[in-house]
């Protein structure tokens, strides 16, 4: 995991029932994971949590004792198993209230359909008290934003184009401010012909005196009859010189040390990861 303990603390709960039974893939927070750890944040737990008030409570008990950021996705929507504000006003220990603005949101939307607004309709503007809501350009569900004793809780809905939406118009503007300034540089090492086992324990040393670098091999080809290792360095640090300078070092360190064990260096790049 690339970054130091001095980056602020993300958690991301992935809600819903489909996820626990495998009818759908949480690609939600893969997507999210990847954003915050641009940003400069740190990735603790991405939870995956039932449609159960209980369970949600329980997760984000847990977050708020540790994380700077929760972000959850999935059960903002209007039918009874989508119980995600509920839970987080349960865990903040505030009321749900009908938010004017969300309300103006939600009615907007199913007004342009000549939908009317049913109380189905309107629990999606039930928000936890001192929340902001977040407009949805995609959705009828706003997002939500509440900061609670110096951690920013974000409900996000489960649909992808929606949760997407908001996060990146909404959520990322406030993720900005709380940020530390952090750049990000990768490179890759496919080294051939030597085992995974053989290079561990370099790659151990340089994980250990790196601590703002993530060091991992990806093994491609047979562990002995025809090792073939990609390793990648993703390194952060204040600056995008000070980044690449840091994972372009341990890359040449990596690149000589296999050669040493007989390895053969057959491609190395470096880069702005993607
Ligand atoms: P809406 O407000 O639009 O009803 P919601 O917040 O209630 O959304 P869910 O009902 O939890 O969202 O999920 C709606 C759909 O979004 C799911 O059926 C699934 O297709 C997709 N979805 C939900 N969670 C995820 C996830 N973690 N990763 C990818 N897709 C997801």
């Amino acid at each position: 995991m690339p970054g130091s303990s001095s980056q602020p603390e993300a958690w991301i709960l992935a809600i819903g029932n489909e996820l626990l039974i495998g009818r759908i893939v949480d690609t939600n927070s893969a997507w999210l994971a990847r954003r915050l750890t641009f940003l400069g944040f740190r990735v603790r737990r991405i939870i995956k949590v039932p449609d159960s008030l209980e369970d949600i409570v329980e997760e984000m008990r847990r977050g708020l004792g540790r994380a700077r950021v929760i972000i959850t996705t999935g059960g903002l929507g209007p039918t009874y198993d989508d119980k995600t504000l509920e839970a987080v006003a349960e865990a903040l220990g505030r009321p749900l209230e009908l938010n004017p603005k969300a309300l103006k949101m939600v009615e907007e939307f199913y007004s342009k359909k000549n939908l009317p607004l049913t109380p189905e309709r309107e629990k999606m503007a039930r928000l936890p008290k001192g929340s902001k809501p977040l407009p949805n350009p995609a959705g009828a569900a706003p997002g939500v934003l509440v900061e609670h004793n110096g951690v920013m809780v974000v409900s996000l809905p489960g649909v992808p184009a929606e949760m997407e939406a908001i996060f990146d118009n909404y959520v990322v503007p406030e993720l900005k401010k709380i940020a530390p300034p952090m750049a990000l540089w990768e490179c890759s090492t496919v080294i051939e012909g030597v085992p995974e086992s053989g290079l561990a324990p370099v790659l151990e040393e340089l994980a250990r005196r790196n601590p703002s670098a993530y060091i991992k091999s990806h093994p491609k080809g047979h562990e002995v009859l025809g090792p073939i290792l990609d390793v990648r360095v993703l390194a952060s640090a204040p600056s995008e010189e000070e980044a690449k300078r840091l994972a372009e070092s341990i890359s040449e360190k990596i690149a000589s040390e296999a050669e040493r064990l007989g390895g053969k260096v057959t491609k190395r790049s470096c880069g702005h990861p993607d």
